[in-house]
């Protein structure tokens, strides 16, 4: 029996045509600048999002970390939302690593934060305060259960980016989510960002990898932190191949992820004791009726024991599933859990 995979997107595997890609890839040494398909990849990358130069980062927590090194320097802050990625899951590598003090201001519920929290946010010039450098967004919103951001609210935030002197990041590893939820240009939405993370391997299926955008002596810059990491790979064009084809032929695609995801609410809402909390782009946020005979836990492994269906509760909120759908989640996989689900509850 296929296993039923909606714990992440994170989890979508590489399709057939990456894996021949991958085998076939013209390859060099990147740190020597020598390999083909990484310099397309980056070229690609950047022309895509409308920006100078990229740089291929193995993970989108190696990206923002390498951004905020490239941008800031140590003892400097940064405005950041509280819910954000960067603040809550990336070990702190702005501070362990970087010596930056993260601000942070409330992330609401539509996944912007107010734009007088983050006026308060921007330090005086005061010798008893750190410098601010820095605000990042990030679009789609994680932890606000995949809400994407809009252009004009992006440019309302870039706005007040220039009228601070601040540099604005967007962590954008769902990016082409937003892009596909609003129906535009991915450019439209990064506009006015200095820098973007965004990840090659989450809807995108490709198994590795994320790529940083942003002007040629900032992109320089991250270079040379991603090397500090150690994140300057040899022949990673093996990585890069499969993320080509992320890039090309799996960004039109994922409004399907975002049509599914909206099926499965549809149908688990129609399930008795299933309560959708949310429903954004490819995620869906849903509890089960307390009075029910499960506990979560129960549910959960039930689903996996009985049908192969995996589930997981969502570590940010208590008495909460999210699922998130993908490449490999098509209609009859999602007609196969609403039932499942209706079964275990009944
Ligand atoms: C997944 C994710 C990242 C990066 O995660 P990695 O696992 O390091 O690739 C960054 N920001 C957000 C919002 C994410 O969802």
């Amino acid at each position: 029996m296929d296993t039923i995979d909606l714990r992440s997107d994170t989890v979508s595997h590489p399709t057939a045509a990456m894996r021949e890609a991958m085998a076939k890839a013209e390859l060099g040494d990147d740190v020597f600048h020598d390999d083909p398909t990484v310099n397309q990849l980056e070229a690609d990358a950047a022309a895509m999002l409308g920006k100078e130069a990229a740089v291929f980062v193995t993970s989108g927590t190696q990206g923002n970390l390498c951004a905020l090194l490239a941008h800031c320097q140590r003892g400097e802050s940064i405005i950041i939302g509280d819910t954000s990625h960067i603040f809550v899951n990336e070990q702190g590598g702005m501070a362990q690593i970087g010596g930056l003090i993260p601000h942070t201001a409330p992330v609401q519920a539509d996944a912007t934060m107010r734009l007088d929290d983050l006026e308060k946010a921007v330090n005086p010039d005061d010798e008893h305060k750190p410098v601010t450098r820095l605000v990042s967004l990030e679009n789609t919103h994680n932890m606000a259960g995949g809400v994407p951001i809009s252009a004009e609210y992006t440019a309302a935030v870039g706005d007040f980016a220039r009228r601070n002197g601040l540099i604005l990041h967007i962590d954008g590893a769902r990016i082409f989510n937003a892009a596909a939820a609003y129906g535009v240009d991915v450019k439209a939405l990064v506009a006015d960002a200095d820098s973007v993370t965004f990840c090659l391997s989450k809807g995108l299926c490709a198994p590795v990898g994320s790529v940083l955008v942003g002007g040629r002596d900032f992109i320089r810059r991250a270079r040379r932190a991603r090397k500090a990491l150690g994140g300057s790979l040899r022949q990673a064009g093996v990585l890069a191949a499969a993320g080509l084809i992320a890039l090309h032929e799996m960004t039109d695609r994922l409004i399907e992820d975002h049509q599914n995801a909206q099926l499965l609410a549809e149908g688990l809402s129609e399930v008795p004791g299933v309560r959708i909390r949310s429903q954004n782009t490819n995620f869906i946020i849903f509890s089960v009726a307390p009075d029910n005979e499960l506990t979560l836990d129960e549910f959960v492994r039930e689903l996996r024991q009985e049908y192969n269906i995996l589930m997981s509760p969502y570590a940010g909120e208590a008495g909460v599933i999210r699922l998130r759908t993908h490449y490999w989640i098509d209609r009859r996989a999602i007609a196969k859990v609403v039932s499942a689900v209706r079964a275990t509850l009944s």
